[in-house]
């Protein structure tokens, strides 16, 4: 069987308190991955079933477990040749420094202007960098105004808000051709044309992604695990064969000037 990713997730205590975190209250002391034997396991038997590797979390961000881990999960993934490896974070500081050039794409999670401020701080190039928004009541306004959108990075994804789910935030798209992206993949993400914000609606999903995550506790879940997981969030009273977690919507705009 192939899959459209492989993902290795970070769990335990979070200092952030971000509203919209969708695994908040559910990790519980210090940020880790599973053990190491587990991860290579993991690592040896998808090798040849997709190519990425993700690196992310699901109660905490990964760049607050101890200082090796990401490095040994990074090198690993190179040792069995997975050809993409990203990591996904909420965390601008040093660290995020170091381990930028390790990963093929870094994905940053910039929700408002404090967190944009913070990430141009770093002064890092924006060649393999994609910024992930989540769409809030709070941040509508700001991520209307377009500021995000001028930070020089070609790929967006804007993740409704799963607590908001029904809330008709008002968001705008930029002008731009709007297309459909059916699967969790690179189709529009690889355009090097312009940029392309693909925008996550759970209640529009007609297609389930296909990924395999490990989680902290060293089990092996898919996609469908989310869901069991946040079930009384996202679709209460659904029954776990019914659920439909991923569609994008992709529109590419022009940057001025291109
Ligand atoms: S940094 Fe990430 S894991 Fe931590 S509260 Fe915010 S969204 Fe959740």
């Amino acid at each position: 069987m192939k899959f459209d990713y492989i993902s290795i997730l970070a769990s335990g205590d979070c200092p952030c308190a971000c509203d919209f975190c969708i695994g908040k209250g559910t990790g519980h002391g210090f940020p880790t991955f599973a053990p190491m034997h587990d991860i290579l396991s993991f690592l040896e038997e998808n090798k040849g079933k997709t190519s990425e590797v993700s690196i992310s979390g699901s109660s905490t961000d990964p760049l607050f477990t101890n200082s090796t881990s990401i490095e040994c999960i990074i090198k690993a993934a190179r040792s069995y040749k997975y050809k993409v490896v990203s990591l996904h974070t909420h965390v601008f500081n040093q660290r995020t420094k170091d381990v930028v050039s390790m990963v093929d794409e870094l994905c940053v999670s910039i929700n408002n202007a404090d967190d944009l401020r913070a990430f141009k701080a770093l002064n890092l190039k924006l060649d393999n960098v994609r910024v992930s928004s989540v769409l809030t009541s709070k941040n509508v306004e700001w991520l209307n105004s377009g500021e995000l959108f001028k930070l020089g990075v070609d790929r967006f994804t804007i993740r409704k808000n799963v607590f908001e789910k029904d809330v008709d935030m008002g968001f705008k798209l930029p002008e731009g051709s709007l297309f459909k992206c059916k699967i969790f993949g690179n189709d529009i993400f690889m355009t090097k044309e312009g940029q392309a914000i693909a925008l996550w609606n759970y209640s529009e999903t007609n297609e389930k992604c296909n990924a395999k995550y490990l989680w902290a506790d060293g089990l092996e879940r898919n996609q469908d695990y989310w869901n069991v997981f946040y079930s009384s969030v996202l679709n209460p009273g659904v029954a776990i064969g019914d659920y439909r977690v991923f569609e994008k919507y992709g529109i590419k705009i022009k940057r001025d000037g291109k």
